[in-house]
């Protein structure tokens, strides 16, 4: 009997090594997450490492669409199963060869043959089957060395997958597989192109904002409830902290030389990150910092501000160009709500010429004056809210705009 399937390939750290059966779990766990929506698709593992989804009556473009989601999925290809027979497997080739818009000129076939008990080997399979295929089709030819269509087989012990092409997945690491991180989430289109990344290399992510509320808005805070919610298409639910950080801000504003402000904060928010990653057991900080971006991105200021944070700090954006950030963006649909004009914590404070090579003495020796910034920085801690965020948690209203 023949199954539509979509078979699954991983990268080759996933295939090695101890790791393997962690990998797999969690790879199956994300695949049925984003399969829960459509229902009838299903994902199966065979003992020997083959992973596929059946579709069950879904369509290959929707599975497809939410297997992009699946980091550490590195290609996949639409199939036929059947069972591992001749006749079977000729009647599949020529479902996957009546799909193509139209015979092509040239093909071949590559057999794999997983079980050697499966009658004929596969030098035998190249004559049967090609054979049959250039009796079925009138004007086909074989080329060995550069098909335009080739045909895989891949002989198994219960079946046998037919299909032609490779379509790319999304690449990447399980997610988690490369332990926790704390993203720092403005309402921006950087960093959600950040956290993005990271959770490709593997990393969960776990969400921290700093909001200036009342200055900043209800619709500010949303917004980024928002992102994190199209974040979370590719995780399941993000954590997400919220730092109440207008009373800092204010008293910064008071204390330090206005071009020195935004280093400042940023070292400031750097160091609740900090504690809240210890809380939460992470061992990296993720930004969406792009070298030479503005002010407070300079080689310089990076140095200054990333001094205040002892765990690695992860920049997966560095040196991306701004018109390369937004197509990613773009891609993973964060960019429409970025670019909602609701205010940020740092714009409403924006001082008018920020330092672009800020004296990390001169940081450094005012911050010691500021002899009431640790209790403001615990009492911020204190009173950040978390929550989780799921999948398609979207307010309707704000896309509206
Ligand atoms: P983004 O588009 O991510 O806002 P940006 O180009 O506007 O980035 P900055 O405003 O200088 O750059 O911020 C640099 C990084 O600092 C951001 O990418 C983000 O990781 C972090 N950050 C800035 N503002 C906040 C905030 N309010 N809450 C949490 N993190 C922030
Ligand atoms: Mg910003």
């Amino acid at each position: 009997m023949n199954t539509e399937v979509i078979l699954l390939r991983f990268g080759e750290l996933m295939l090695k090594g101890r790791n393997r059966n962690r990998f797999e779990n969690q790879i199956v766990q994300q695949i049925k997450r984003v399969l829960k929506p459509l229902g009838r698709a299903v994902v199966r593992t065979e003992s020997y490492g083959r992973m596929y989804v059946e579709l069950n009556g879904e369509s290959h473009a929707d599975v497809e669409r939410e297997l992009s989601k699946v980091f550490g999925l590195h290609s996949f290809s639409r199939a036929i199963k059947t069972a591992p027979d001749l006749e079977e497997i000729r009647a599949a080739a020529r479902i996957v060869m009546d799909r193509l818009e139209r015979v092509p000129e040239t093909f071949r076939v590559t057999v794999r043959r997983v079980n050697k008990q499966f009658p004929h080997d596969t030098f035998e399979m190249h004559q049967l089957l090609g054979g049959y295929l250039l009796e079925s089709y009138e004007g086909l030819k074989v080329d060995v060395h550069e098909p335009q269509v080739n045909v895989h087989v891949e002989i198994r012990h219960q079946e046998a997958f037919v299909y032609i092409g490779t379509l790319p997945g999304p690449g990447g690491f399980p997610l988690g597989s490369n332990g926790k991180a704390m993203l720092m989430l403005s309402g921006g289109i950087d960093s959600p192109v950040a956290g993005w990344f990271a959770m490709k290399r593997g990393l969960r992510i776990e969400a921290v904002h700093f909001h200036s509320y009342p200055y900043t808005s209800e619709r500010a805070k949303q917004k980024v409830i928002d992102l994190t919610s199209v974040l979370a298409e590719y995780a399941g639910s993000i954590m997400i902290h919220m730092v109440p950080f207008t009373e800092i801000q204010t008293r910064l504003k008071e204390s330090c030389r206005e071009n020195l402000l935004i280093t400042m904060m940023r070292r400031v928010m750097f160091r609740i990150t900090e504690q809240l990653a210890e809380q939460r057991e992470a061992l990296a900080i993720v930004t969406g910092e792009s070298l030479g971006q503005v002010a407070s991105q300079t080689l310089s200021s990076m140095n200054v501000i990333g001094r205040a944070a002892t765990l690695p700090v992860l920049r997966p954006l560095i040196t991306m160009d701004k018109l390369e950030i937004i197509a990613i963006s773009e891609k993973i649909e964060t960019y429409p709500i970025s670019i909602l004009p609701y205010e940020d914590c740092c714009t409403l404070f924006m001082p008018k010429s920020p330092s672009t090579n800020p004296s990390l003495k001169v940081v450094e020796y005012s911050e010691k004056a500021m002899d009431w910034l640790p209790e403001l920085i615990r009492e911020a801690v204190e009173k950040t809210e978390t929550m989780w965020v799921k999948p398609e948690q979207k307010s309707e209203e704000d896309h509206l705009f």
